[in-house]
């Protein structure tokens, strides 16, 4: 039995060669059973999902934290290319869970966009039907509350703040193995904290406020809605969370230097814990 932690994009809204969008892929394994979950879709996020040994076909369900484009651009390329590849035309509808809201219409919407292209490939691969995504909406949780769950495989989303998005969660996922913590985008706040009280490895969203405070006025409206280093790295201490993955990371490092300023940010927070400052394709597993 084992779970694992993939980042698929450790990127944002601004392109990087070699950063895909925000993603994160949750694997369990039990008795020859292997559990795919899916942790928003961001560009180029098919790929990463190839890199990893996985694929859109292999996903037993996607969840979206908040609707904001950098976190959903992939997911037209998650449907579409698992129809692509089902040529035994037996998998079951993507599940795509995500919080009451503009999430909703957007994947509802996905197979409507493609119409016409999956009309001719279609007729002309002689297949019956398109695609089909099955959207599953849950209430803005008040407290963490479970949203999913398959065997012994359960997810919980919990409130996060990254207004004026609303609504926004992240997600706890609770395996025989462990508990993992998602963040999505994010202050650093009380609700991360209760979100992954206990939890074994917590993935943060990771703004490095000391250099976009120096950045151009009109760029720093980002410091309103996402998570500063060094408080991340207070959070994570107080909380006593082993193992602390960095991703969405801004500005975008391109050096190793740059990978090591948001270590040292999390250390000068106070965190003692093990921190990874993550790649594309970054995997860790739970104990
Ligand atoms: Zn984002
Ligand atoms: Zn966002």
């Amino acid at each position: 039995m084992s779970t694992t932690v993939t980042i698929t994009g450790t990127g944002t809204p601004i392109p990087t060669p070699d950063r895909a969008g925000p993603g994160v892929l949750v694997t369990h394994r039990s008795d020859g059973r292997k559990t795919d979950l899916l942790f928003d879709a961001g560009r180029s996020t098919v790929m990463r999902l190839v890199g990893a040994g996985s694929g859109p076909g292999d996903l037993n369900a996607v969840f979206l934290t908040h609707h904001h484009s950098d976190h959903l651009v992939g997911l037209d390329d998650v449907l579409l290319t698992r129809w692509v590849m089902d040529r035994e035309q037996n998998l079951p509808p993507l599940q795509v869970v995500a919080p009451d809201g503009p999430c909703i219409p957007f994947v509802e919407g996905l197979c409507q966009r493609w119409a016409d292209d999956l009309e001719v490939r279609s007729a002309h691969s002689r297949r019956h039907g398109g695609p089909s995504v099955q959207p599953t909406a849950f209430a803005y949780p008040e407290v963490p509350t479970e949203v999913w769950r398959s065997g012994d495989v359960g997810v919980l989303a919990g409130q996060v703040r990254h207004e004026p998005v609303h609504p926004a969660v992240g997600y706890r996922i609770e395996t025989p193995d462990g508990v993992v913590a998602i963040s999505g985008d994010t202050l650093v706040c009380d609700e991360v904290a209760v979100l992954a009280a206990g939890a074994d490895v917590l993935v943060y969203e990771a703004m490095r406020f000391s250099e976009i405070r120096k950045a151009p006025e009109h760029r720093r409206f980002i410091l309103d809605y996402h998570a500063d280093t060094f408080l991340i790295g207070a959070q994570a201490e107080e909380m006593g969370v082993p193992l602390l993955v960095l991703t969405h990371l801004i500005p975008p490092p391109t050096c190793d230097a740059d990978e090591q300023a948001f270590a040292d940010d999390v250390r000068s927070g106070g965190y003692t814990g093990e921190v990874v400052v993550a790649s594309d394709l970054t995997s860790v597993s739970l104990p």
